[in-house]
């Protein structure tokens, strides 16, 4: 029920956790983020409070600088470990955050269990990290990978996706909230701005059929007609 992204300079991990602390007050019943690393993603999800998400990432030290995370309403199996967000692909090279529901996971799921491609969780969800691995697995490049997975989709979404070896975010909304941070050497995304109030009040209010490549030096934003385009930066004027 709430989306979390960083990539910038300092370490991911602290401003994940913040601000999937902010976004507790929309409701969730379970958490968790990933990063990457040097060597791979890792991914740290339960069901249950964000604090015990927290007790579990305050023993880690990781000096990522990109990640997502998630706090889950479900839709799609009830709450648990296996099925908290992020979720991964077989091989761990993409991980997914996803709010609102895949009308067509099913179908989709039916094509890539037919071509191989494994399924540990009961969730709509779980269908867009495989189906972009399916794209890369066919050669694409992760950005196109991304996008052909998005066309293929039906349904409501808002969505973050870390693909290992990339220093990217890439990310989409359709009928869900998705909005953009500033910062002088970085960039959040978010289901509302108070996640990351803490760290910028720069914001850009992403709209239905964006998709966006978020890195540490730029943004490249691409509407539902593949048109490159700028949308408004504005200050907020709320109090962390
Ligand atoms: N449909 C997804 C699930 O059940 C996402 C739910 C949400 O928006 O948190 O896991």
């Amino acid at each position: 029920c709430g989306i979390i992204a960083h990539v910038g300079s300092d370490r991911a991990l602290g401003p994940l956790v913040t601000g999937l602390e902010k976004l507790e007050y929309r409701g969730y019943d379970s958490a968790g983020v990933a990063v990457k690393n040097g060597n791979g993603l890792d991914v740290w999800k339960c069901s249950g409070q964000v604090s015990e998400l927290k007790d579990t990432i305050d023993t880690v030290e990781s000096s990522a600088t990109l990640g997502i995370g998630h706090t889950r309403w479900s839709t799609h199996g009830p709450p648990s470990d296996e099925n908290a967000h992020p979720h991964t692909d077989e091989s761990d090279r993409v991980a997914v955050v996803h709010n609102g529901i895949i009308e067509n996971y099913e179908s989709i799921k039916q094509i890539l269990l037919s071509e191989g491609y494994e399924f540990t969780s009961e969730t709509d969800t779980e269908v867009i990290p495989n189906l972009i691995a399916y794209y890369l697995d066919r050669g694409n490049e992760p950005l196109a990978a991304f996008k052909h997975t998005v066309a293929d989709l039906e349904g409501s979404y808002a969505i973050a996706v870390v693909v290992d070896g990339n220093d990217s975010i890439f990310a989409a909304r359709q009928g869900s909230p998705l909005v953009l941070g500033v910062e002088q050497d970085g960039y959040y995304l978010a289901s509302d701005v108070p996640a990351f109030l803490d760290y910028t009040d720069t914001v850009v209010y992403l709209e239905d059929g964006d998709t966006v490549e978020v890195r540490t030096d730029g943004v490249d934003i691409v509407d539902e007609n593949d048109q490159h385009v700028q949308r408004e930066v504005q200050q907020v004027d709320w109090q962390p």
